[in-house]
This record gives structure tokens, C-alpha cells and sequence, in this order.
């Protein structure tokens, strides 16, 4: 048997010291953290922290969220049929919670507003043959009305308030993920589409990079 190498071995470990005692304990969300090589989703010079508890910059800004944050995001989806499942994400990045995620449902949309994350997010996703993503350059704070409606929505940036098209494009029953507050902290929220209304949930404290556009933060807030 070969042995396995150092990123396997420090992404088994990142699952056991990091997510499982934390609650993490969806068997697909678990086996997708085993199975996606988050080093290839970052800068090669931050490729020997790649395993480590906690978000990573990516150029342009913005980050590579940390292990953690993505695992619990989509757990907290709580996906009833999940190999059926529609998923919007909002903030694409380098593809790494998108990658994720399309280990653990049918098809993930994801939507990111700078051109070249997206175009890297792009060819980080076709090179691990990860067919299962599409992804579109644009104000994700829109939603992607094409393929609404979803069994689930994440955003992966953090809004002043909840963008109104998400919440319009959740299936009933289906739950939005979103950070909402000041810039540096902020609620992770959870919305339900129940009837005729939304259900809001407090899931923790976060910090994450604004969600710039029409219903998120103005470019030069
Ligand atoms: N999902 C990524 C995290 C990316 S960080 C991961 O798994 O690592 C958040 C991303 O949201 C940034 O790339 C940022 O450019 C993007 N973003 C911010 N506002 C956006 C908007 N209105 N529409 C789409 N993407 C947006």
C-alpha cells in the first residue's frame, strides 16, 4: 500500500482535530473534507498552511474560507435529499466550498463578481474533473434566476442585510446560509422558506469578506 502523502495525511487530520469535535458529523459533508485537496485551491506559496484551521488570502482581497466555516455552512443546510440537490453559492472564490459541495449534491451554481477568481475557480474545478459546477461572473447578490428555484443557498460573503432575490429563490422548505453585519463581524444567518414566510435562525459569529453589490455593500463602502 502506498503511503498516503502529506496533504492526505494533513486533510485526514483536519477532519478528525477540526470538524469532528466541533459537530461536524454529516457523513457526505465529512467525506467530501477527506476527499477535496484544498491545497489546489490557493496560491502555491500557501500550500504548507493549506490544512490549517483558518481562512487564507487568494489574491484580490478576498480569501479561501477556513475549513471549518464551509464544512458548517453547508451541514447547516441540512439537505434532506442531498444527491438530488440544487445548490446556489454566492462568492465562488478559487472554487474551494464550491468543490466541496459538488461532492455532496447534483449540481452546484456558483456565482463570484471578480473575472479572474472565476476564470481560476474555473480551470481548479476542470482539472480535478469536477463537471458537476457551473459557474457565471456577475452580482451574485441577484441570485441566478435562470436556475432558481434551489434546495439550498450559500453566500460566502457578508451582506448588511439579507438580499431579498436569495430569499425569492429558495424552494419551500429550503434554507439561505448567509453572514449578515459590520464588515469584520457578523451573524451567520439561516432562512427557511416556510409557507408564506422565512424562519430565521442565529447559527454563530463570523467574519467574512463584503458581499459587494446591489443588495450587498456599495464597491467603495
Ligand atoms: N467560496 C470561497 C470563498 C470566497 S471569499 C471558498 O470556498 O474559499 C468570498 C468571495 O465572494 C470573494 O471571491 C468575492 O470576490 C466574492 N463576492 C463578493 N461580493 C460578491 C457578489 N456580489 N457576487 C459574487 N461574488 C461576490
Amino acid at each position: 500500500m502506498t503511503p498516503p502523502n502529506r496533504f492526505t495525511q494533513a486533510r485526514l487530520d483536519m477532519v478528525t482535530n477540526q470538524l469532528e469535535p466541533r459537530g461536524i458529523n454529516d457523513p457526505y459533508v465529512l467525506q467530501a473534507m477527506r476527499d477535496v485537496p484544498r491545497h489546489h485551491f490557493m496560491p502555491e506559496r500557501y500550500h504548507r498552511f493549506s490544512y490549517h484551521d483558518r481562512p487564507l488570502p487568494i489574491g484580490h482581497n478576498q480569501t479561501i474560507s477556513q475549513p471549518y466555516i464551509v464544512a458548517f455552512m453547508i451541514q447547516s443546510l441540512e439537505l434532506q435529499e442531498p444527491k438530488n440537490a440544487i445548490i446556489l453559492e454566492i462568492g465562488t472564490g478559487f472554487g474551494y466550498q464550491a468543490a466541496i459541495l459538488s461532492r455532496v449534491v447534483k449540481h452546484v451554481y456558483t456565482v463570484e463578481r471578480i473575472e479572474i477568481l472565476a476564470e481560476n475557480a474555473k480551470e481548479n474545478l476542470h482539472q480535478l474533473n469536477y463537471l458537476n459546477v457551473s459557474i457565471k461572473m456577475g452580482d451574485g447578490s441577484y441570485g441566478w434566476y435562470e436556475h432558481a428555484p434551489f434546495d439550498g443557498i450559500v453566500v460566502a460573503a457578508a451582506a448588511p442585510e439579507v438580499p431579498n432575490p436569495l430569499l425569492a429563490q429558495l424552494k419551500p422548505n429550503a434554507s439561505l446560509i448567509v453572514p449578515i453585519g459590520e464588515h469584520g463581524r457578523q451573524y451567520l444567518l439561516k432562512y427557511t422558506a416556510v409557507e408564506d414566510d422565512f424562519h430565521q435562525e442565529t447559527l454563530s459569529h463570523v467574519a467574512f469578506v463584503p458581499l459587494i453589490g446591489e443588495y450587498g455593500w456599495a464597491e467603495n463602502y
